[in-house]
């Protein structure tokens, strides 16, 4: 792909990139020549794929001495064996002033951030170094964490009067269900003006969605473990890739020629802002589009991320990525009103559930042919609490430090182990609990109607 910063700056930092790459075992061991005099020699050079990372074990990307580490970090590891990288403080530091630079009517001087983004994936750290750098306040309160459940996020960005939230792209619908249980109106109630997502596919619709509930913008965030930053939203909302930290290619899905615009092709990065794990030419098995020139004027490429590779979805006879399956189906609950919609992927057509009790579902159909062509489709409008059981999350538990002492003499808590100790859910209450089993009892006759379908159907030979 051709980059539109200067060649002989972008060729100079792949040689750097290089060196570096030299101090690391999975680089070193390599056959190929690594001091590149040349484009055409960097062109050479084989793809780093997922795989050789895994097959060099732990430390096999590390570059530079642990004494000049400052973070381990890995992949969830869902699809298998996780991958290692080590970062150095200057890694951070360089992506962390990226993102504020770019952003400087959201990272600013007294800003209030909640950082929602958990606390092993980088983002988190970002966030609060950012914070550091003197472009924000940060609370630190991630998700997927015992102490800061929903409720208390949401707390949290009330009582502090957050203007930013930092996290996952479901994390403002969640939050926004939330408030209205509560009677609060997340537009009018809260301060927050900027949500700034990332981590999984994030369509227009969702964005606009997002912004018309919260009355706030949403700006896109684009990176992965193991190469860092790679690009945020602008205001058109294209996803811009950060050329100064990461030589990206995109390489058709069937051979090593460039993809042209408009194509999906394979995302293959060389990181040129990082010390600790270099990589070269790394397949990250992300599929992305590239997009014409951006209408807000950054003349940096911009791109879609349709989803991962292997993550593809047969139906009918098409293929679709995850990005397109969540566009298709935000866009039918967004035609009905609504945010909250949880996609099945059943053997003969797409099941999308929908809260939006006795809504029509005709214009949700519409939006959901619209996206999705001929595929076979079936719209599920359910009661509220049935895709996203608010009253469940609400019951937040209570997290303490651990203990190993319990007085029982006095008022404080009566407790007989450790585990009692740092955690306690509320009881439920009579009523909570008719509900809250009327709700699995419904879901259990849903999936039990499914499955018998799909065995039938198997028992046919369809
Ligand atoms: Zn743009």
């Amino acid at each position: 792909m051709e980059n539109p910063h200067d060649f002989g700056r972008a060729f100079r930092a792949l040689q750097l990139t290089c060196e570096r790459a030299l101090g690391s075992p999975l680089y070193r061991e390599q056959p190929s020549n690594l001091r590149l005099a040349s484009m055409e020699d960097f062109q050479k050079l084989p793809l780093t794929k997922r795989q050789d990372l895994q097959r060099v074990g732990i430390h096999g990307t590390r570059a530079v001495p642990l004494e000049e580490v400052c973070h381990y970090g890995e992949t969830s590891g869902t699809t298998g064996a996780s991958n290692s990288t080590w970062l150095t403080a200057g890694d951070f530091a360089r992506n962390a002033q990226a993102i504020a630079v770019r952003h400087p009517d959201i990272f600013a001087p007294g800003r209030i951030i909640m950082n929602r983004f958990p606390f092993m994936s980088a983002p988190a750290h970002l966030i609060q170094l950012i914070a550091q750098q003197g472009a924000g306040v940060s609370i630190p309160a991630g998700n997927i964490n015992w102490d800061v459940p929903f409720p208390r996020a949401l707390d949290l960005a009330r009582r502090t009067g957050a203007q930013v939230l930092a996290g996952f792209p479901f994390e403002p619908i969640i939050l926004a269900k939330l408030a209205q249980a509560r009677g609060l109106d997340p537009a009018k109630d809260l301060a927050l003006d900027t949500f700034f997502l990332g981590g999984s596919p994030l369509p227009p619709v969702l964005q606009r969605r997002i912004e018309k509930i919260w009355n706030a913008r949403v700006i896109e965030l684009y990176g992965s473990t193991e190469t860092m930053l790679l690009g945020t939203g602008c205001c058109e909302r294209s996803l811009h890739l950060e050329i100064d930290h990461a030589y990206c290619e995109i390489l058709r899905l069937d051979s090593e020629e460039y993809a042209d615009v408009g194509e999906v092709g394979r995302l293959i990065v060389t990181t040129l802002g990082i010390e600790g794990s270099p990589l070269i030419r790394f397949d990250t098995g992300d599929r992305v589009r590239r997009l014409p020139p951006c209408a807000c004027g950054d003349p940096r490429p911009a791109i879609v991320v349709l989803g991962r590779d292997g993550d593809e979805v047969k139906l009918g006879g098409s293929q679709f990525y995850s990005y397109e399956i969540i566009e298709a189906a935000a866009a039918a609950a967004d035609a009905i009103d609504s945010s909250v919609f949880f996609t099945v992927v059943l053997p003969d057509r797409l099941l999308v559930r929908i809260e939006a009790e006795f809504a029509d579902p005709a214009p949700a159909y519409t939006a959901l042919r619209h996206h999705l062509r001929d595929v076979k489709v079936e719209i599920e409008c359910v009661a509220p609490d049935m895709v996203l059981d608010t009253e469940t999350l609400s019951r937040s538990p209570s997290v303490y430090k651990p203990v190993l002492i319990s007085d029982w003499r006095g008022p404080e808590r009566h407790i007989l182990s450790i585990d009692q100790g740092m955690i306690e859910w509320p009881a439920l209450g009579f009523a909570e609990a008719g509900r809250w089993l009327n709700r699995i009892w419904k879901k259990a006759l849903t999936r039990r109607r499914l499955k018998q379908k799909i065995r039938v159907a198997k028992r046919r030979g369809e």
